[in-house]
């Protein structure tokens, strides 16, 4: 196994249209920071924000050489955000973490700590989630279904919050595919795993950034991505509903032999024509899901473009061959 030295920690902030959010986030931050014995960094990847972000994040930027700034060129989502945040990171260990103060620095020196015992993921889990309920229920749903379907293994109520020691980054980086589906990549990006259980506050400011369809469409890329079992359910699903088909017409035709009345007109027709109906459907609609994945993968675009880096952000030392692609 390759060790690191485990000093130098970068806090990676993916920022879209948060100008609201830069002080308060900062000044529960840089306090946490300069008490932990680490050497650090904090770069804001601005993802395409249309707010004044960059700007603030500049004023605050131009005393501090370990404030960093990556400006993407257009928002591509905080997922893409993350990645080119690990791409320009320099620390021995990165953090990522939500400007909206929902993901607490003060847990950081407790990273830190198992991070120094030997730790290569040290991931926040969440005690009880504060969002409205259909939220809670739709992600437990989502995890459930995930858990009962793939062979990865996805932490429930853990997110993007986590240390990840240089190794883990090293291997996440080489990930090939366009949609990052991150919670899953975390996983097999594997190395010594600790939990730390923490309370999830509500937003500091502003609205969620990450909307609904969004927030859907992570959800059907963790699925299509990670798990194979829709698409292989519908061959059991086409042979079983071919079966109760075809016993049903040999009733009928029994009943016929033996002179007992069957049902008369269309009524059991469009039912037949409902099922059937119903299931070509949604094979179709899950392979369509699966085809758009492979028509995303194949088309290779890059998950974002670059278009600055200031102070702390360092140029990609490699550059890996599925990653944005730089603008500069
Ligand atoms: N974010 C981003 N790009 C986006 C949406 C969100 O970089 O397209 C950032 C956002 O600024 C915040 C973090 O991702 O720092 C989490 O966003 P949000 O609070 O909307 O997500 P939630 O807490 O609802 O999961
Ligand atoms: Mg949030």
């Amino acid at each position: 196994m390759i060790t690191t030295v485990r000093q130098r920690v970068t806090i990676i902030v993916p920022a879209f249209n948060e100008e609201q959010a830069i002080e308060p986030f900062l000044a529960a931050l840089l306090p946490v920071l300069e008490g932990c014995e680490a050497t650090w960094q904090v770069l804001l990847v601005d993802d395409g924000s249309s707010d004044r972000t960059v700007e603030r994040w500049r004023s605050r930027l131009a005393g501090d050489p370990r404030l960093g700034l990556v400006t993407l060129a257009r928002n591509a989502g905080k997922e893409a955000a993350l990645l080119a945040g690990m791409r320009h990171a320099d620390g021995d260990a990165i953090i990522p973490i939500d400007i909206d103060l929902q993901d607490p620095p003060a847990l950081i020196p407790t990273f830190i700590a198992h991070w120094r015992a030997g730790a290569d993921q040290v991931v926040a889990v969440r005690n009880h989630r504060d969002d409205p309920a259909w939220r809670r229920w739709a992600a437990a749903a989502h995890y459930t279904l995930l858990g009962w379907s793939s062979r990865v293994r996805i932490t429930p109520d853990a997110g993007d919050f986590r240390l990840l020691d240089r190794a883990v980054v090293t291997r996440l980086l080489a990930f090939p595919e366009v949609d990052r589906y991150t919670k899953g990549l975390y996983e097999l990006a594997g190395g010594r795993v600790v939990t730390v259980p923490f309370d999830r506050p509500s937003r500091s400011t502003g609205q969620p950034a990450q909307s609904l369809p969004r927030l859907v469409s992570l959800a059907i890329d963790g699925l299509t991505g990670f798990s194979e079992a829709p698409l292989r359910l519908l061959l059991p699903l086409g042979i079983g509903f071919c079966l109760i088909g075809c016993l049903y017409l040999v009733y009928l035709v029994v009943m016929v032999m033996i002179g007992k009345p069957v049902p008369q007109g269309y009524p059991t027709l469009l039912g037949f024509v409902l099922i059937f109906g119903g299931v070509q459907t949604f094979a179709l609609g899950l392979i369509g899901e699966y085809a758009a994945r492979i028509y995303r993968e194949v088309k290779r675009r890059p998950p974002y473009h670059l278009s600055g880096l200031e102070g702390a952000a360092r140029p990609a030392s490699r550059k890996e061959p599925r990653d944005g692609a730089d603008e500069q």
